[in-house]
């Protein structure tokens, strides 16, 4: 808790110790991830977010077909990224489409693709199928881990997404789990055993993300989660576990002009590149519609400006440890 409240002099150490142990860990380099939102339909109905299920019918919905996906998967390839995600509401049809999809994609990279999911809850067997079909990594954030807080934030239980996270470690997959900033209810108590629940999972990956107000949504008028807290805490995630991949996630950027810069300065290792096409784009409601998308350009530009370098998969066998080959600078206009 108090080095969550560090600021000025004190916080700038705190980054700079976050920096070193990243070094340390990773050398300096930084994952760079390519993600497609492949559907904006959700069963599920968190309050802060537009594309809960009560907002599905006043949304102009979509949901991509495999043959999307692997199209999508190409550019994310011609960009010298080694690291296809794929994200999107919580609804069962996206497994199938997923697993159908991933064969494809793995032939495009010769097998050597990170194949990287965000798509919520699912049945074991799900997981199951999608890790045969060779999916290497999944992201399943748990928001919050006061039960209470959880149950008013999603309107699920904990308990379901903590069964859905062991049975992914289970069958292999590199996973990734995070917590929201702000919530209503939430103080700087509640962050800091958000934290150690993380680490206490055993998990590759963890994300903090500070709160956005997004129209339509319960939580419309609700203050945004606070930047500085939001970078402290990924400077603790780091400290507390250097091993994660931690990124600077754009709500960073969409509270603060300067906050992925920031977060890769507290000790963040990922910056994810927006490939989801404009039409679709523009209904994947995140964070409301005028949210920030990077772009491939920004994200070069701002890893340049950390002086740091960017890498490939870390998930990938054998472990180069050095920048991936697809990951040289692309040519003049790619
Ligand atoms: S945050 Fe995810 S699970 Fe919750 S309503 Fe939005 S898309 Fe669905």
């Amino acid at each position: 808790m108090e080095l969550l409240l560090l600021r000025g002099k004190d916080q700038e150490e705190l980054f700079a110790q976050a920096r070193a142990k990243r070094s340390e860990h990773f050398g300096d380099e930084v994952v760079v991830r390519g993600v497609n939102e492949i559907t904006n339909q959700c069963r599920v109905n968190c309050v802060f977010c537009p594309m809960r299920r009560e907002n599905t019918r006043a949304n102009t919905d979509f949901r991509m077909d495999s043959e999307r996906l692997v199209d999508v998967a190409a550019s994310v390839k011609a960009s010298g990224i080694d690291v296809v995600f794929f994200q999107g509401g919580e609804i069962p049809q996206t497994t199938r489409v997923v697993g159908e999809a991933i064969p494809g994609i793995r032939e495009l990279y010769d097998g050597n693709v990170e194949i990287l999911l965000n798509l919520g809850n699912k049945r074991r067997s799900e997981y199951e199928y999608l890790r045969e079909q060779g999916a290497t990594s999944y992201i399943l954030k748990f928001e919050t881990s006061d039960p209470e807080l959880n149950k008013q934030a999603r309107q699920e239980t904990l308990d379901s997404r903590m069964k859905c996270l062991q049975d992914l470690l289970d069958l292999g997959y590199r996973v990734g789990t995070g917590s929201i900033i702000g919530l209503p209810g939430q103080d700087v108590v509640s962050v800091a055993r958000d934290l150690i629940f993380a680490r206490d999972l055993g998990v590759h990956m963890c994300s903090v993300a500070p709160f956005i107000p997004a129209p339509n949504t319960p939580l419309a008028n609700h203050p945004a989660g606070d930047v500085e807290l939001s970078l402290n805490a990924i400077a603790v995630s780091r400290l507390l576990e250097p091993n994660w991949l931690i990124p600077a996630v754009s709500a960073l950027s969409k509270r603060a002009g300067e906050g992925q810069y920031r977060g890769l300065m507290a000790g963040a290792n990922v910056i994810t590149v927006n490939f989801t096409p404009n039409e679709e784009r523009d209904h994947y409601l995140i964070y409301g519609r005028d949210r920030f998308v990077v772009k491939r350009d920004y994200a070069s530009e701002l890893i340049a400006r950390t002086g740091l370098r960017t890498r490939g998969s870390v998930f990938l066998e054998p472990m180069t440890g050095g920048i991936s080959p697809l990951l040289q600078p692309s040519p003049a206009g790619a």
